[in-house]
């Protein structure tokens, strides 16, 4: 028996750092929405107990460290299951890019081995399970647009972006998420205003969600790597609504409502930038 499972990429339309908890979280505010380039993940039934992982990507571990490996291990460890799984992870979102791509394959096992084993638990309650997995997996567990508030893992669902394309531009350089996380002071930090950017999804207000986009993060990782401002830099002269960096980078992401003007964007990128992907944000809920 095989049961399939597309995880896809999220980008954070703002990211705000509130402060730093006693437990060594951040205290977070994200507003995130699920773009269409994603892994798709094939699972299979195994009479034995055990977990496989296996992927083409070099880039992902075929072992314990694989996030996917921790959700179906977290399932079965929870529920006492004897069972068995083989995942095949076809790998399309970039490694280590700011687009939560093993957060999206973990929750897309859970969602998984869910319908595979039987067990009938609600997206609440896989969700519930993820965050102790990483705290982009609660959010990846349903999709579509939500503020994400807490460490990352209290989801509150928002209305889909208002219509418009979205080009991405991975540089060749991968960004550790603790480290921008440690190297991040608060000090002089932009600020987004989050409420403003709800305010546009409520109203479907394109210009208010433009103005609006913001990551307190993207100061640390500039400073680290200069040629994540050179594409902000290509995306804006290109002529975007709007361009951010995505969760800690080192993706930058530009929006444009006219077609056309993404085109512009995605070919003044070629011989700039190797990974460049012209997608459309998802938006809404499909698992749940
Ligand atoms: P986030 O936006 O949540 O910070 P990210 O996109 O920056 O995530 P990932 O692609 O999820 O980062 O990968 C980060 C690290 O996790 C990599 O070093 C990689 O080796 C490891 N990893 C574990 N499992 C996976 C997986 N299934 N896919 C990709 N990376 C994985």
């Amino acid at each position: 028996m095989y049961v399939y499972e597309k995880a896809p990429a999220k980008i954070n339309l703002s990211l705000d750092v509130l402060y730093k908890r006693d437990d060594g979280f951040h205290e977070v505010e994200m507003v995130m929405t699920t773009i269409d380039l994603a892994d798709r993940i094939t699972l299979q039934l195994l009479e034995e107990d055990r977990i496989i992982i296996e992927s083409e990507s070099r880039f992902v571990p075929n072992d314990d460290r694989n996030l996917a490996y921790r959700a179906a291990k977290l399932v079965k460890d929870t529920y006492n299951l004897d069972a068995g799984v083989r995942i095949f992870i076809d790998k399309n979102i970039p490694v280590a890019a700011g687009l939560a791509g093993g957060s999206s394959d973990a929750a897309a096992v859970l969602r998984g081995v869910n319908r595979l084993w039987g067990l009938g638990l609600s997206m609440d309650e896989l969700a519930h399970l993820g965050s102790t997995i990483g705290s982009d997996v609660s959010f990846c567990v349903y999709g579509g647009t939500a503020i994400a508030t807490g460490r990352g893992e209290q989801i509150k669902e928002l209305p889909a972006p208002p219509s418009c394309w979205v080009v991405l531009a991975k540089p060749e350089i991968g960004v550790s998420t603790a480290t921008v996380y440690k190297k991040y002071s608060g000090e002089n930090a932009n600020h987004p205003n989050t409420e403003l950017m709800i305010g546009a999804l409520e109203h479907q207000d394109f210009s208010q969600l433009c103005d609006n986009v913001g990551n307190v993060l993207e100061s640390v990782t500039l400073e680290l790597h200069p040629e994540v401002r050179q594409i902000k830099e290509q995306m804006a002269q290109a002529g975007a609504d709007a361009v951010l960096m995505s969760g800690s980078g080192p993706t930058v992401f530009s929006l444009a409502r006219q077609e056309t003007r993404a085109h512009r964007i995605f070919n003044s990128l070629k011989g700039f930038c190797d990974e460049v992907y012209f997608v459309r944000m998802l938006g809404y809920r499909s698992n749940a």
